[in-house]
């Protein structure tokens, strides 16, 4: 897949490491797990949305736009990413942020939103759960034009087919760790939300003949509603590469449940996991993403749907900032689903 065709901004040094968990390893007891170090890409701080953000506001630059314009929830940590390319770009930026939890938002929040207020944003909207957030953008986008300006919309999570460019150069980048490294991954486990992540990754693989099956972890949606996006944003991504092949739908596999109660809202088994590898690897996973996603492969293991032996990869896809906005919950001192 040639993705040099493509504009693209760089935000990252070199490829983000590719390391074993021996620590981790031996608590689980399971399988060998593997880790790619996604939550050490480039922006303040960085994570799976920086790779995304390379294609997006290169194509935004492309067409003229001075100002960034996306959407996510009250402690978004696309949001944030998508912040910081703006203010080492020179653009402003504004957000449209959605209250999934009525009431969840508060201007003096810790973690994610702290940091929009300290990296500048230009001004934030927030509106209830359920508005069109692409029409809350566009209204945004028309008021900046009104003023000579010119936005450029970004999708929630920067999951369209741009964006998911930035996980078929991930895969590539893995293709040629695994070669440098020798190493042999039997299975991947991946977050799927917004889904270009998890879509971008299974668009690589295939395009790239990684012949590596990718078990997604919902953090928002059960399978039934989250593996039509997912295969959407695969065949998004192989039309916008010329890939003139379907993306087999037996192809996308998530698992739900892990992140109930609901988005964003703390349950135990995600506890048990940012502390399991906050102090066995000192690696910080997030409460909202990559802890209820990592909840999935621990749970999983011990249930024996991934075996004693196999060799797993996990792929961190960043989120720390959030740690600091649930820290009593975290700690067990507050309590929380089960
Ligand atoms: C956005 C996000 C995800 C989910 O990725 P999608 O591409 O939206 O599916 C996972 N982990 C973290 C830390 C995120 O910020």
């Amino acid at each position: 897949m040639d993705l040099s065709r493509f504009p693209r901004r760089r935000y990252t040094h070199g490829p983000t490491p590719l390391e074993f968990l021996p620590n981790f390893t031996k608590a689980l007891g399971g399988p060998n797990v593997w880790i790619k170090r996604d939550d050490l890409l480039g922006l303040a701080p960085g994570g799976n949305k920086t790779r995304k953000l390379e294609f997006l506001v290169a194509d935004a630059l492309a067409g003229g736009a001075d100002t960034l314009v996306t959407c996510g929830a009250p402690q978004s940590n696309h949001c944030r990413i998508t912040l910081s390319a703006a203010v080492k770009e020179g653009m402003k930026c504004r957000f449209v942020i959605e209250e999934r939890v009525p009431g969840s938002y508060r201007l003096d929040a810790s973690g994610n939103n702290f940091l929009y207020r300290l990296m500048g944003v230009e001004a934030l909207t927030v509106v209830p759960a359920g508005t069109d957030m692409q029409q809350a953008m566009q209204r945004v986008v028309d008021e900046l034009a009104g003023q000579g300006r010119k936005g450029y919309t970004i999708p929630g999570g920067g999951s369209n087919a741009i964006g998911g460019l930035g996980y078929v150069a991930c895969a590539q980048e893995l293709q040629q760790q695994f070669f440098e490294q020798g190493v042999r991954i039997d299975r991947v486990v991946v977050g799927s939300g917004s889904s270009g992540t998890h879509g971008g990754l299974l668009a690589g693989f295939l395009g790239n003949h990684i012949d590596i099956p990718i078990v997604g972890i919902g953090v928002s949606r059960d399978p039934a509603d989250q593996d039509p996006l997912v295969h959407n944003e695969a065949q998004a991504v192989f039309r916008l590469l010329g890939v003139d092949k379907p993306v087999p739908r037996q192809a996308v596999l998530s698992f739900g449940d892990y992140w109930r109660p609901k988005y964003s809202v703390p349950n135990a088994k995600m506890v048990e996991a940012v502390q399991m590898l906050a102090r066995t690897e000192a690696i910080l996973l997030d409460p909202v993403y990559t802890g209820k996603i990592m909840a999935g492969l621990i749970d999983l293991s011990r249930k024996g749907y991934f075996r004693k032996g196999e060799n797993l990869l996990f792929i961190h896809t960043g989120g720390a900032p959030s740690l600091h906005a649930y820290e009593p919950q975290l700690l067990g001192d507050a309590p929380v689903a089960q």
